[in-house]
């Protein structure tokens, strides 16, 4: 068989089901392609397969003309090296030799598992994923994940769950972003009178900043709260604007509408004679890149599936009892080690994976990391999900923030093109990587071998 030939045949057999997405490679090899040629071969069977499974061609996320990597070992200081086919740089970090290339059998891997493209980012495919609820759509899984084989675990996973129908996604309609303002006084007579000016003014301070800084992203300001601290002789009045978007982020424009309010409060307290020795934008009252159970940024977002408890002992081979004894002794275990007062599980890694993949703002996403595996009997199923309370997003390439066009290709690769879209594939398939990693834990398989 000529080398387009076998591409054909091993692109037809992705799209018959007749091997998975990352055998690509190895089904080139058996069709007689030599390494490392039946690496470039698999990977563009492979983009072929997801063009047809997305509707949409490849455009900006390119294969380069090596996608593989290759392994050499330093001779001075027997170090490891695995470098991209491209590198061209083939000289040890550490001391400077020039290294040498590991035997022809050991030397060739794609650059990822399950590979399709990217050069500086590696993406790989990893299935797709069925939703149903707010948000009603079957996503294909493209993510930069990493050399390992976490990401088809979560391709596993939502193969797995979606046995059972499609995953039910409850999704906010909007996204909030919150900006604080604090002001001390000395007494707290003053911080009262203060207090009270603010709220008497509050509807002619929120429709000044909204006209000025949030109508044009379709934002509005939600509540605004107080609360009294006090530090030694310091009174503190803190004074939170909550915003929502459904769309944007908001978070710059938030920033600025709640500067302005500031230049407000400032003119009303002087012009009625109202001492604040210090007025200042008090970042840490409003969870600004902060992760926390109290944390309110961002948009709700929670994916769950019943599997009928039966079923899921046959699949476990074991008592549901030991499952609950499983999900309690972690829950126990991240409560107690991180002294957080809920749980985050494989979502610390799913998370960043899809936020790198996407390049949406905000590109630090230690906020909407955050999350919690829950699991419950109800009736004959066992209820399992994921809840994810701070998705912040903006999902279209503005001056909030642009989305490079590898990563605009990959949204619409996903079928991800709204905010409500972009939270529910985030939580969908940190569901599917969560019931993979709790059932192989449970079954002894995770890290054994078995
Ligand atoms: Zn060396």
């Amino acid at each position: 068989m000529d080398r387009e030939s076998v591409v054909k045949k091993v692109e037809d057999m992705l799209v018959a089901g007749e091997i998975t997405p990352w055998k690509a490679e190895a089904a080139a090899a058996d069709h007689g392609i030599p390494a490392p040629e039946n690496i470039t071969v698999g990977v563009e069977a492979r983009r072929r397969f997801v063009e047809h499974k997305t509707g949409h061609s490849f455009h900006h996320l390119v294969m380069p003309d090596k996608p593989y990597h290759v392994a050499f070992r330093c001779p001075r200081d027997n170090t490891l090296w695995t470098l991209a086919a491209e590198d061209t740089d083939q000289h040890c970090s550490l001391c400077g030799s020039e290294l040498s290339m590991l035997p022809e059998e050991e030397r060739y891997k794609p650059l990822v598992n399950s590979y399709i493209g990217g050069v500086e980012d590696y993406c790989s495919y990893s299935g797709q994923v069925s939703v149903c609820g707010d948000v009603e759509k079957t996503f294909q899984i493209l993510l930069c994940w990493g050399p390992g084989v976490g990401h088809m675990g979560i391709g596993a996973g939502c193969y797995k769950l979606n046995k059972y129908g499609p995953v039910e996604v409850c999704v906010s309609d909007w996204g909030r972003a919150c900006r604080n303002l604090s002001f001390v006084f000395d007494t707290e007579e003053q911080r009262e009178k203060a207090r009270f000016l603010i709220q008497d003014n509050l509807d002619s301070i929120i429709s000044q900043i909204t006209q000025k800084h949030l109508s044009d992203w379709n934002g509005e300001i939600e509540y605004v709260d107080f609360l009294y601290k006090q530090h030694h002789r310091d009174r503190i009045l803190h004074c939170c604007f909550y915003s929502r978007f459904d769309n944007h982020r908001g978070h710059g424009q938030t920033s600025h509408a709640v500067g302005m309010a500031k230049l407000i409060i400032d003119d009303l307290f002087r012009s009625n004679n109202i001492p604040c020795r210090l007025s200042v934008v008090g970042m840490g009252r409003d969870g600004d890149l902060k992760p926390s159970p109290r944390n309110r940024r961002g948009r709700y977002v929670s994916a769950q599936q019943a599997i009928p408890v039966a079923e899921y002992e046959k699949i476990l081979g074991r008592s549901i009892r030991d499952f609950f004894s499983y999900i309690h002794l972690d829950y126990q275990g991240v409560t107690e080690e991180t002294g957080w007062p809920a749980y985050t599980g494989m979502g610390g890694e799913i998370i960043p994976a899809f936020y790198r993949t996407m390049r949406c703002n905000p590109r630090p996403y230690l906020v909407s990391s955050y999350q919690k595996v829950y699991a419950r009997i109800e009736g004959n199923d066992l209820v399992f999900g994921v809840e994810l309370p701070n998705v912040e997003v903006g999902i279209t390439s503005s001056p909030e923030g642009i989305i490079p066009p590898a990563s605009r290709e990959i949204l619409k690769m996903w079928g991800i093109g709204t905010a409500k879209e972009f939270a529910a594939a985030v939580a969908a398939i940190t569901l599917g990587g969560e019931f993979n990693f709790a059932t192989r834990h449970v079954q002894e398989k995770m890290y054994t071998g078995k």
